[in-house]
């Protein structure tokens, strides 16, 4: 981890390569369907709001970003950021079919930063071949072997000890304590 102190953008960078997910809930186009090029989607950051979709003239308008030059900069680092990701994952028999990034303003200097996490929790990967999953959608559809899934990525990627020991934790039924009365 590489960490600066930065004011976070309240924005969602939401890249897409490949239709899946909320995109073809709301529009109705078919899961899979390769894009043309790189979509990018804004969502404001707001939980109780359900970081609802917005447009670019949103972010603007709110100022949720400081100017339509610092956007334009942001558009740009995404997309660079897509082109150096896509190679990479594919050079591993993975697809990335899409992911989320923030950015913020560094305290010092004043710069745009990425600052986000990239992990198979923020990413959609797909096995080249088999489409198989290999991200958090294990875990949203119940898909069952979500560390097998995250291990193989960080292994492919060459980033993980092949002796490494790290094993799924095995919670039990959560049981109400009690407690003796004196
Ligand atoms: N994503 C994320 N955090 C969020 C919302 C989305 O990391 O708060 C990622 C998600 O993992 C996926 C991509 O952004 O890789 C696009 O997500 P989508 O809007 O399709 O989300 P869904 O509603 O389908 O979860």
């Amino acid at each position: 981890q590489l960490i600066r102190l930065a004011t976070i953008y309240p924005v969602e960078f939401i890249v897409r390569n490949i239709a899946t997910g909320s995109l073809t809930k709301r529009l109705g186009i078919a899961d899979g369907t390769v894009l043309s090029k790189p979509l990018i989607e804004y969502s404001y950051k707001n939980d109780d709001l359900g970081d609802p979709l917005v447009a670019r003239e949103h972010v603007l308008e709110f100022n949720w970003v400081p100017d339509a030059a610092h956007l334009d900069l942001i558009n740009d680092y995404c997309l660079r950021i897509n082109d150096f990701m896509q190679g990479m994952f594919r050079g591993v028999g993975i697809k990335l079919v899409d992911f989320k990034l923030e950015f913020g303003k560094s305290y010092v200097d004043k710069q745009i930063l990425l600052a986000d996490e990239i992990s198979p929790d923020t990413c959609r990967l797909w096995d080249v071949s088999s489409e198989k999953k290999l991200d958090k959608d294990r875990f949203r559809k119940d898909l069952g072997n979500i560390m097998q899934a995250y291990q193989e990525v960080a292994r492919r990627l060459g980033i993980i000890h092949e002796e490494s020991n790290i094993s799924e934790v095995k919670f039990g039924k959560p049981r109400a304590v009690d407690f003796k009365k004196k």
